[in-house]
């Protein structure tokens, strides 16, 4: 057996389910890591004692916070190229204008470079991301498909994501997001088909993805085509989500609800009744505070009624070519300071939060006894500095599955 004991910790926040303060804060605790998972959390001394006379690693941790990993449970992570010169002739020109300047821009560009790129480039600049996000305390990625939308580049997107499961550090689960957009010659009908009846029993069959997204919108699926589609999903073992209520609200969190989704990312038009509806269906809101500031959203999400109606909720990065954020703090400051989150909703929405979006809750998430030792260490004195210090890595020591690997 592996023992480490992370000695005296200034702060531990555990975010346990039932944290009255939402985060679990304890000072001058320690925690005790056997093999891969959380061993007991206690007194110094109490905690030595268990491990009487076996060998064990210490790490001095009274100037350190320590607490889970970060969980982010929506990223659009592997793609082809950036998008850098459409996004900085965003800051002055309108869509008209960079149209004219750049062929190629959006989905459209990123549906091109991903399925011209080569699988070594794809998995390289994936695991970079990765490694930097990482060495940002997030321990656990969601990763979708979605840049392909025809067969042969949508089945090797998520085959390369199972090859980043061997070869990244985190933990990583697999997303098909056929429905990001679909084939305009072959029109949206015949793409609906096309996704249930040739692309989802191969991802069955071979276990490629554990989750099924859809965007949900005005000019793309409406409600029908996402009960369709995700329904499909189900029966070919993948967990329905979606994009949904971003730009419009046209009923696919009601679709969300009734299926029971794992998750619903954005919600910037969801409705009172909506959120009941989700609360009650235990759907896991996913808040993308990057997305709103990248694009000047008209209509920031606003998470008090969610919070007020004690629905669960998670925080995101979004990383994708148009919205290029790793780091989950960034996500955590724009949370607290543009949409009114308090630095311990957004703490909780970031870790257990985003375990529960992602189903994993039981493994993952918060710093419990029997759970797996997913931890950041921080050369910090307060936990609060996580929505405080803009640009600045307090992560000193990174733990996943009760391993030092940062
Ligand atoms: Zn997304």
């Amino acid at each position: 057996m592996n023992y480490i004991l992370l000695k005296n910790c200034r702060e531990l926040l555990t975010v346990e389910e039932n944290a009255k303060d939402l985060i679990g804060l304890n000072k001058n605790i320690s925690l005790l890591i056997e093999d891969a998972k959380i061993k007991k959390i206690g007194a110094y001394e109490k905690l030595k004692e268990e491990i009487l006379s076996r060998t064990f690693q210490e790490i001095d941790c009274s100037n350190k916070v320590v607490m889970p990993g970060y969980v982010d449970c929506h990223t659009h992570l592997i793609f082809g190229e950036s998008r850098v010169d459409e996004y900085v002739a965003s800051f002055t020109m309108n869509k008209e204008e960079i149209k004219n300047k750049i062929p190629r821009t959006g989905l459209e560009a990123s549906i091109f470079s991903t399925r011209n790129s080569t699988d070594e480039e794809l998995i390289n600049s994936s695991l970079v991301k990765l490694n930097r996000m990482l060495k940002h305390g997030t321990t656990t990625v969601e990763i979708k498909s979605g840049y392909g939308i025809d067969k042969d580049t949508e089945l090797r997107l998520l085959k390369l994501i199972n090859i980043l499961k061997e070869k990244a550090p985190q933990t990583i689960l697999s997303t098909y997001l056929g429905a990001h957009y679909f084939d305009t010659e072959m029109g949206k009908e015949k793409y609906i088909d096309f996704m249930i009846k040739e692309v989802m029993p191969i991802i069955k069959k071979e276990n490629l993805a554990q989750f099924c997204d859809i965007w949900c919108d005005e000019g793309y699926y409406d409600a029908n085509d996402c009960y369709k589609v995700l329904k499909a999903g189900l029966e070919n073992n993948m967990l329905p989500t979606l994009h949904t209520e971003c730009y419009s609200a046209i009923g696919g969190a009601k679709v969300a609800a009734e299926l029971k989704a794992a998750n619903v990312g954005h919600l910037n038009y969801i409705s009172l009744e909506d959120i009941e509806l989700l609360k009650e269906a235990n759907v896991v809101g996913v808040l993308i505070p990057t997305t709103d500031f990248s694009v000047k959203h008209k209509k920031p999400f606003d998470p008090k009624p969610m919070l007020d109606k004690k629905m669960t909720i998670a925080i995101a990065t979004n990383l994708n070519p148009g919205n290029w954020v790793e780091d989950m703090e960034i996500s955590m400051i724009l949370a607290c300071r543009n949409h009114k989150m308090t630095e311990n909703e957004a703490i909780r929405a970031a870790t257990l939060g985003g375990a529960k979006a992602l189903r994993i809750d039981k493994d993952y998430g918060s710093l419990e006894v029997g759970k797996f030792a997913d931890i950041q260490i921080r050369n910090s004195d307060s936990y609060k500095n996580v929505v405080y210090k803009f640009g600045v890595n307090e992560v000193e020591h990174v733990i996943k599955r009760g391993k030092i690997i940062f």
